[in-house]
């Protein structure tokens, strides 16, 4: 894996995930820096950032990927068990800093859970 090269296109895409604190889907990535660089390279990069404990990846609505920023994962092991909310009137989605409880099953080992909650955000339901 190793410390991902910081060029011109990974400061670039880095720079999104800095910037704003929400998720990011994949097409709306893509069609942010679609001027500086092509599609196959937005995958390569998010794959890398992903392998390098910066960004993690889930799945919304639609099956559609998305990717927010980690926080204190590394390489070798990320830690982001949270659950995320996608607002159904602005598709806005945000992380949530709550602890989601995962039930042990019996000779079952769980690696990753993907819990999406949907509803209004607090923007869209007032
Ligand atoms: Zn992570
Ligand atoms: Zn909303
Ligand atoms: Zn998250």
């Amino acid at each position: 894996m190793g410390i991902i090269r910081k060029t011109k296109a990974v400061t670039t895409v880095l720079q999104i995930f800095e910037q704003k604190k929400e998720a990011q889907s994949v097409v709306h990535l893509i069609e942010l820096v679609k001027d500086k660089m092509n599609k196959t390279t937005v995958y390569r990069i998010l794959d890398r950032l992903e392998a390098d404990g910066i960004i993690h990846s889930f799945n919304g609505k639609d099956g559609l990927k998305w990717y927010a920023k980690c926080n204190g994962c590394s390489a070798e092991h990320h830690t982001d068990k949270h659950p995320h909310f996608q607002c159904t009137e602005c598709d806005k989605v945000e992380c949530l800093s709550v602890e989601i409880k995962i039930p042990s099953i019996k000779n079952h080992e769980v690696a990753s859970t993907d819990i999406l909650l949907t509803g209004r955000c607090e923007v869209c339901s007032v």
